[in-house]
């Protein structure tokens, strides 16, 4: 199969059996979203969605949360990975946002990326899914997931990835294939032991290819 048909049974596929695939983070504007991509890194969307409520009320916009402090915020985050370091970005990045852009999140990847706490994966998010920016934001998931089905070519870095999968992605469908991947990496094909014999992608996945038994030797 050529890279070119697979990218297009691999996008018909997702089209038909995924036609809607949001973040599973929970907020409310763009301010909530940025907080609780910052928390997600390192730590599940699951455990973030359970502390961002106290904490979206304890800190409802960016003065009040730039008003406040390491520590304080520490309390509400205390059980997601890297407490400490993602504590202290959130108070430097509500500065940034009331000092440098008037209290609103940045709409573009280059603004997005000057705050504290914010790569370059966080900005495609939060342009992507706040903005409905064309960006294809490259997580673990989406690395491995592109690696094991053969959309990228045993890529080494997530940018690469980014670069292979816009090349062959329309841009109409980044911000959606990015949800595609991660849930499919999430739920399906996952890092330990990925669900292959109940895959749907299994007849245009590369390492499926290259791993399966054939039927002459069963
Ligand atoms: S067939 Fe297996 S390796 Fe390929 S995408 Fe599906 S779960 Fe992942």
């Amino acid at each position: 199969m050529t890279k070119k048909e697979r990218y297009s049974k691999v996008i018909a596929w997702f089209e038909q059996n995924m036609p809607v695939a949001e973040t599973e983070l929970r907020y409310k504007e763009p301010f909530q979203l940025l907080i609780a991509v910052i928390l997600a890194a390192q730590c599940t969307d699951k455990r973030v969605n359970i502390i961002t409520p106290a904490l979206f009320e304890a800190f409802p916009t960016p003065e009040v949360l730039a008003a406040s402090n390491k520590e304080a915020v520490y309390e509400y985050v205390k059980s997601v990975s890297y407490p400490n370091n993602k504590a202290r970005h959130l108070v430097e990045m509500a500065k940034m946002l009331t000092t440098e852009f008037n209290g609103k999140v940045p709409a573009t990847v280059e603004e997005l990326m000057r705050l504290p706490g914010v790569g370059k994966k966080t900005a495609n998010v939060i342009a992507s899914v706040a903005y409905k920016v064309p960006a294809l934001a490259v997580d673990t998931h989406v690395f491995r997931v592109s690696n094991r089905i053969g959309l990228t070519d045993n890529s080494k870095t997530p940018l690469e990835t980014e670069k292979e999968l816009t090349k062959h992605i329309p841009q109409r469908l980044w911000s959606i294939a990015h949800h595609w991947l991660i849930l499919h990496g999430r739920y399906v094909c996952i890092a330990r032991k990925p669900k292959c014999e109940t895959c749907g992608l299994k007849a245009y996945c590369k390492q499926y290819e290259h791993t399966a038994i054939p039927s002459s030797l069963q």
